[in-house]
C-alpha cells in the first residue's frame, strides 16, 4: 500500500496505528571504544564513501521534520568523533518543527565539546558509564579511561544542558554490583540514570549474552535496599519506565527489552550511518534512503514519499532471543542506539 504524500498531510502513522515522532540517526559507525557488548575487538568499520555525507544527513533529518518528526538523537559508533559533526548539530538544530535535539556519547570527547553541542541546540545528552571503577571500566570498554569520561560529564554539567543522562548496560558478573554506586553518583551530580538490559545485536567475541543477562527488574530489587523507587508515568518519548527517588532530582530509568517489552509504543525508527532507513531496532526491514537521494538529487518529495511509504514495513516489534545466537548481524554501532 502506498501512502500518498499530501494525503498524509505531516503525519507518519504505521499499520498499527503507532506515530512515528522519533529518529535516531548514526552518523558513524566508528569508535573510540571497544565496548564488550557492543563490539568486537576487531571491527571492520563501514569504508568512508559508503556514508552518509553531513549534507545528506541534514537532508534526511529536514524531511523527517516536515513530516512531523520532533525529536532527533545523533548517535553511533561514537557521534562526536566524525569530522565537523558540530556542523551538523548546528545545521539539523535550525531546523523548524524540531522541539528536541539530543545526543548519546560516550563522554570521551566532551571536554573539547560539550559547550558547541549546548550552543548549536543540542537540549539533553546522554552519556554511557557503565563503572566507576577504572579498572572495571577499561575491562568493559577495553581501551576508555574512566577519568576523561568523568571531565567529560562535568564539563557538560557546566555546559548546562535542560537534562543529563547516564545510561549504563548491565552485565552480571561485570558490573551489576555496581548499581547502588551509580545511582549515587547520579544523585550526587543532580543527572538521571537509566539501566539497559543487553541486546543481542552482531558477534561481540566476549561474553555469552544469556549468561550476563541481568535483568531490570533484579538491578530494582538491589536498588530497592539502599534507595526509595516511586513509580512515574514520565517519559523522554524512549522506551525507558521511569522511577523517581524522593529528595532527589535524579530519575532512574529501566530499559527493558527483554523483560518488558516496549514494542508497543514504539515512536522511533533509525537511520543507519549509510542511510538506510531501519524501522526496528531488532529487524531488518528497512529502506535505503541513500539511494533515493543518490537517485534523485535535491528532490525533497522523493525522498519524503520513501518514508511515507515506510511506514508499511514497520514491524510490530523485536523478538530478541539471548539463547539462541544473534539473529541480528548488526552492531549496535551500525544502527545508532
Ligand atoms: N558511543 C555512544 C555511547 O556509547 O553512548 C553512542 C552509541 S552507543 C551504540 C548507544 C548506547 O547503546 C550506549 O548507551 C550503549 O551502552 C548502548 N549499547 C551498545 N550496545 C548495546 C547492546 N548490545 N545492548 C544494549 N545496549 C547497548
Ligand atoms: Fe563505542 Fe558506544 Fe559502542 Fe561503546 S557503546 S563501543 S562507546 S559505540
Amino acid at each position: 500500500m502506498t501512502t500518498k504524500l499530501k494525503e498524509t498531510g505531516a503525519t507518519l502513522v504505521d499499520r498499527f496505528g503507532r506515530t512515528v515522532n522519533y529518529v535516531r540517526i548514526s552518523v558513524t559507525d566508528r569508535c573510540d571504544f571497544r565496548c564488550v557488548y557492543c563490539m568486537s575487538e576487531k571491527m571492520e568499520f563501514v569504508p568512508r564513501a559508503r556514508l552518509l555525507t553531513l549534507e545528506e544527513l541534514t537532508q534526511i533529518a529536514q524531511a523527517f521534520t516536515e513530516l512531523g518528526v520532533e525529536k532527533i538523537r545523533i548517535t553511533g559508533g561514537e557521534p562526536l568523533i566524525r569530522r565537523n559533526i558540530i556542523k551538523l548539530f548546528r545545521d539539523i538544530g535550525r531546523l523548524s518543527g524540531l522541539q528536541e535535539l539530543v545526543t548519546t556519547t560516550n563522554g570521551s570527547q566532551l571536554t573539547k565539546m560539550a559547550a558547541d553541542l549546548r550552543e548549536a541546540g543540542v537540549k539533553r545528552i546522554n552519556v554511557s558509564l557503565d563503572s566507576l571503577d577504572a579498572e572495571k571500566f577499561r575491562r568493559i570498554t577495553r581501551v576508555g579511561e574512566l577519568d576523561s569520561v568523568l571531565a567529560g560529564l562535568d564539563a557538560a554539567l557546566a555546559a548546562n544542558f535542560e537534562k543529563i543522562k547516564i545510561n549504563s548496560v548491565i552485565l552480571k558478573n561485570q558490573n551489576h554490583e555496581e548499581v547502588s554506586d551509580l545511582v549515587r553518583f547520579a544523585i550526587d551530580k543532580q543527572i538521571d540514570i537509566s539501566f539497559i538490559e543487553e541486546m543481542p545485536l552482531g558477534v561481540i567475541g566476549d561474553h555469552d549474552r544469556a549468561e550476563a543477562y541481568y535483568s531490570s527488574d533484579q538491578i530494582r530489587e538491589d536498588l530497592e535496599k539502599s534507595f526509595t523507587l516511586l513509580s512515574t508515568t514520565e517519559t523522554t518519548g524512549g522506551p525507558s519506565k521511569y522511577f523517581r527517588i524522593p529528595d532527589t532530582e535524579t530519575r532512574v530509568g529501566f530499559i527493558s527489552p527483554h523483560s518488558h517489552n516496549f514494542c508497543e509504543h514504539c515512536n522511533r525508527v533509525r537511520l543507519t550511518c549509510e542511510g538506510r532507513l531501519l524501522l526496528c531496532l531488532g529487524q531488518e526491514h528497512s529502506v535505503d534512503l541513500r539511494h533515493v537521494i543518490r537517485a534523485n538529487p535535491g528532490d525533497m518529495d522523493k525522498l519524503k514519499q520513501a518514508i511515507c511509504d515506510s511506514m508499511a514495513i514497520k514491524p510490530e516489534g523485536h523478538e530478541f532471543n539471548l539463547v539462541t545466537k544473534p539473529v541480528i548481524m548488526r552492531h549496535m554501532s551500525v544502527t545508532g542506539g
